[in-house]
């Protein structure tokens, strides 16, 4: 097999329609795969990512960033949504959600500046005109008036524990709006100790739905938490606070 066989994605239209019944245009399998290519062209300069294999990566990043967000109410997804991803690194689940749904805007939230450089490289050379990349923690974003409650959808993958993620999250979602965590294995108590917390944030558990990710059968369980009341002044606390004392 030659080299340029072995860096490219697999044909995955049909496994994409069967688990979420959902499938890219052909410009946006093109996107997919300069995003692949970028990000292992990437790995050379900084660490990004050890998801290097070909079907691993469309799994572990593509499909897994959007398997939490296509099935949601087709009239939430066609508006003009304002998205934070939080914790970005390399630009997941932010990009391909920025690829998938072109009429969204955006934002990347990284605490890393070399992070968010490769971000805002990669958005530039994909020509991606819906997202923008931004360097700070989340703690401090979330005490910002321009950015507090502002956001109809916060995602965060990979980030912390669920409740420090809440917190993070929670306070820069409008009233109305949606956080998804998106966690591996979770249990009962992993959802009362959640609970407590996102009351405490002004919100609710919506909904836990277990998944499967679909070549390698990984547990996946996405974790939709609803904003019912503004988040009270003391949240986020201090930069470092919610990671070393938790909700
Ligand atoms: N979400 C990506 C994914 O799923 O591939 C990256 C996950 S990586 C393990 C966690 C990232 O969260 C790191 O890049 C780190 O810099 C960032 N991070 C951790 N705490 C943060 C905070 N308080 N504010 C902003 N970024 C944070």
């Amino acid at each position: 097999m030659s080299q340029i066989e072995t860096n490219r994605l697999p044909q995955m239209t049909t496994v994409w329609q069967q688990s979420l019944n959902w499938q890219p245009d052909a410009a946006q399998e093109q996107l997919f795969q300069r995003v692949y290519q970028e990000v292992i062209e990437g790995n050379r300069q900084q660490n990004l990512t050890r998801i290097t294999i070909p079907k691993d990566f469309w799994e572990k990043h593509l499909w897994d960033s959007l398997s939490g967000i296509v099935g949601l109410e087709q009239d939430f997804l066609a508006q003009k949504l304002q998205v934070i991803d939080i914790g970005t690194g390399a630009g997941f689940p932010g990009i391909p959600l920025a690829i998938a749904f072109p009429h969204w805007q955006i934002t990347l939230l990284d605490s890393t500046r070399k992070k968010i450089n490769f971000v805002n490289d990669l958005i530039t050379k994909l020509k991606l005109n819906n997202a923008t990349g931004i360097v700070a923690r989340a703690e401090e974003l979330g005490r910002i008036p321009g950015d507090r409650q502002a956001y109809d959808l916060a995602l965060v993958r990979a980030v912390s524990k669920a409740s420090v993620c809440a917190e993070y999250s929670l306070p820069l979602v409008k009233v109305g709006g949606l956080a998804v965590l998106y966690r591996g294995h979770w249990n009962k108590s992993d959802t009362a100790s959640l609970k407590s917390a996102v009351a405490r944030l002004g919100c609710k558990i919506e909904l836990i739905y277990p998944w499967e990710t679909p070549i390698s059968q990984g547990v996946r369980h996405c974790i939709y938490i609803r904003k019912h009341s503004p988040t009270s002044k003391k949240f986020p606390r201090e930069v470092g606070v919610p990671e070393k004392q938790p909700l």
